[in-house]
């Protein structure tokens, strides 16, 4: 009994032990990054038993945030105090209050500070290698393009924007400004989603049948640009759902062929007049495994669930900023809680370090697929029809 509930730490152990020969292989959602991941363990590992003996990096990235809000602020920034391949060098806000605040706190000298006018000034700034738009969902694109014309490499929120076509134009800018572009996947870096992603993809207990994903909350004050259309693109499901959406994809490793949607009743019509409440979709995908997810903002639910024809495995919590929990049909998953938004900030900026492509699974065009699976979404809700995707 002990060995069967101690599998999946001793599986995360003996990966570890093998970093060294390079003799693990754990599948990703897309192609590359498996050199990074390997690494990035073994650094939390070490962190863990012998913080002395990590190597300290020669050089740190400058990042630049845009949009000093809830996330910037009690993530983001306390996150870059932790980051071994880049720092906080400086912001971007309209608030020039926000701006004395933050540069006393973290020490950002008074030329790396930008508003939305002087924005595109960054071009001259040495001290700033990327820039990391954190702003309502409708504005990402248009900053992101203009970071990358200003010779910058991006990293844009969640989701990537809030249509196709402008998630077209992100990638297009990019290129041709020759830099790179990164959607704030945070959990792609994360251990236990890690975890689930080689338990799905590898088949560990069969091939997987049912998902169950979701991501919902109670949202507060209903004058945010979270309830505004215009700003945030739609409701819950582009705020969270984003999340349920992408765990059926990193659990199967595939993409949906179909999907059909149903929007959740208004039970609180006054404050839904913009945005949907709640909103219950269905994907199926090539290897004939099936998904129902649901999101809303109007009570919680955070749990990523998957049937397999030789057991089960679960993170709940499974998308929020942890400590995330997972169990399977063979016992806990045991791994270590992680920063996570200093692990994505530290693994696109060691690749970019590097020189390296960013692995595909945290690029454009990862966030431009998903942003192509919510408006699919939202069609099949709002014709009650099936949408074919493939
Ligand atoms: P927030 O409301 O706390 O902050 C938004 C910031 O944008 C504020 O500083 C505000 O002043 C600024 N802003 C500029 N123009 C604005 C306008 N016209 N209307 C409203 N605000 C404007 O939001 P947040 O929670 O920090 O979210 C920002 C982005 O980060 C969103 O895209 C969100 O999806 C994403 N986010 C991601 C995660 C994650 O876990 N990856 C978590 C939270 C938020």
């Amino acid at each position: 009994m002990a060995t069967q509930s101690n599998l999946p730490r001793r599986s995360f152990l003996q990966r570890l032990s093998a970093l060294g020969a390079g003799l693990s292989s754990i599948p990703l959602v897309g192609s590359a990054g498996i050199d990074w991941y390997q690494a990035e363990h073994s650094r939390i590992y070490t962190l863990m038993t012998n913080p002395s003996g990590l190597e300290q990096p020669t050089r740190k990235l400058g990042v630049a945030l845009v949009g000093l809000g809830g996330y910037s602020k009690t993530r983001l920034a306390p996150a870059l105090q932790q980051t071994q391949h880049c720092r906080l060098s400086g912001i971007v806000t309209g608030t020039p209050a926000k701006a004395t605040e933050w540069m006393q706190q973290y020490n950002i000298p008074r030329t790396n500070v930008y508003d939305y006018k002087t924005f595109d000034r960054i071009a001259d700034n040495k001290d700033i290698d990327v820039v990391y738009v954190v702003l309502p969902n409708s504005m990402h694109a248009e900053y992101v393009i203009r970071a990358a014309q200003a010779g910058k490499h991006v990293i844009c929120e969640k989701p990537m924007a809030i249509t196709e076509k402008e998630c077209q134009q992100m990638i297009d800018a990019c290129k041709k400004a020759n830099v790179q572009l990164a959607i704030g996947y945070r959990l792609h870096y994360e251990p236990f989603t890690r975890e689930v992603m080689r338990f799905g993809q590898e088949k560990v207990f069969g091939p997987v049948k049912f998902i169950e994903s979701s991501d919902a909350f109670r949202i507060g004050d209903p004058t945010q640009w979270r309830m505004k259309k215009e700003l945030a693109g739609g409701g819950p499901l582009m705020d969270v759902g984003i999340y349920a959406v992408q765990g059926t994809r990193y659990v199967t490793g595939e993409e949906p062929m179909s999907v059909t949607a149903q929007f959740g009743p208004k039970t609180e019509p006054e404050k839904f007049k913009d945005v949907e409440e709640t909103l219950f979709w269905q994907f199926q995908f090539p290897s004939g495994a099936v998904s129902n997810s649901t999101t809303s903002y109007t009570a919680g639910v955070e749990r990523l669930y998957a049937s397999c024809e030789k057991g089960w495995f679960e993170l709940s919590p499974a998308f929020g900023y942890g400590p995330l929990k997972g169990r399977t049909s063979k016992g806990p998953i045991d791994l270590p809680h992680t920063n996570h938004q200093a692990l994505h900030m530290d693994g696109v900026c060691k690749d970019l370090l590097d020189g390296k492509k960013l692995p595909d699974h945290i690029t454009g065009e990862e966030g431009k697929r998903d942003v192509r699976l919510l408006q699919a979404i939202y069609r099949a809700a709002e014709t009650g029809n099936k949408v074919k995707l493939a």
